[in-house]
């Protein structure tokens, strides 16, 4: 089906209390497994790339109109609803890349900017987005991440509610990332704590749905109640590389027998299409999880 905007994902999650993912992909097999996960679960879903896990020279020099027509495509030809999404694009001008190139929604990582660019720069993308049918995910707040093994909190800071009142009114972004204990890139064994109440009293103060990033690492229970207080979009990067480059390495194993078929193929040897299926199996575990599994059907 043609691509759905992702203010009317949303809008839909957030009537029926539950939350779309977000499956970060970094090629045409993640991209494909992403939507074979979500046909499978005849789940919603937002498939894209992003800037905090991507090199932006690649991304700068054809790489944002190279994934976006691919994820276009597979949108267009999947039988569920789709947004794509360019996330976390590291300037203005980067994100302003994704308009036209086959995203219908962006984003930028703005974390650590001074106020008064962060308002500037984000209802500048809000304006030349809108003009062009593509919607804006903007944040406000910052989260801490995982950095060589170890918790770095030294620029986190919580999403206040009157900020993020200020921020959306100033701004008009159409929905809202929130730092609320969630925690970027976690592989191992911490376990942040999402403050359910902070949700709620943001979502209380803004007119948009509110976004979790930091999927990866926030446990189920956790993510339940955020989309209970009001969660509708939850991001998921770092756990999906780590599914799917575990299950390549337990696939390729220690020799290459068929190079023809191992690599490229499609068919059952190929070992990117078999760490696909592991990839879509966790995608569609967390389906159950955020809830979206059987919500496509409207
Ligand atoms: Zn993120």
């Amino acid at each position: 089906m043609p691509l759905v905007p992702l203010p009317e994902l949303l809008s839909h999650a957030g009537a029926n209390k539950y939350a779309v993912g977000y499956f970060e992909s970094w090629d045409v097999y993640s991209l494909q497994a992403t939507v074979a996960a979500a046909e499978a679960s005849n789940s919603p879903v937002i498939i894209g790339i992003g800037g905090l896990s991507c090199s932006h020279e690649w991304l700068q020099s054809g790489g944002i109109e190279i994934y976006g027509a691919i994820a276009a495509s597979l949108a267009a030809r999947s039988s569920v609803p789709i947004s794509t999404l360019f996330n976390e694009a590291d300037s203005f001008r980067e994100a302003a890349g994704g308009l036209g190139a086959g995203f219908n929604s962006v984003m930028m990582h703005t974390q650590g900017w001074d106020q008064d660019k962060l308002l500037a720069d984000t209802a500048s993308l809000v304006a030349a987005s809108h003009a062009v049918n593509v919607a804006v995910e903007g944040e406000i707040g910052a989260l801490a991440e995982i950095k060589d093994g170890v918790l770095d909190a030294a620029g986190a800071s919580y999403t206040s509610p009157e900020a993020a009142e200020l921020f959306v009114r100033e701004t008009g972004v159409d929905c809202l990332a929130v730092a609320v204990g969630n925690v970027h890139f976690v592989t191992g064994s911490h376990v942040p704590t999402v403050q359910v109440d902070l949700i709620k009293q943001i979502g209380e103060a803004v007119n948009v749905p509110l976004v979790l990033h930091g999927g990866s690492g926030t446990p189920d229970d956790q993510t339940q109640r955020a989309v209970q207080a009001g969660i509708t979009k939850i991001n998921v990067g770092t756990k999906l590389k780590f599914v799917y480059g575990n299950a390549l390495v337990a696939e390729l194993g220690s020799t290459v027998d068929d190079p023809n078929l191992a690599f490229g193929s499609r068919f059952e040897a190929d070992v990117n299409s078999r760490a696909g299926v592991a990839l879509a199996k966790e995608i569609q575990r967390l389906m159950d999880v955020f809830g979206s599994t059987g919500q496509a059907k409207r």
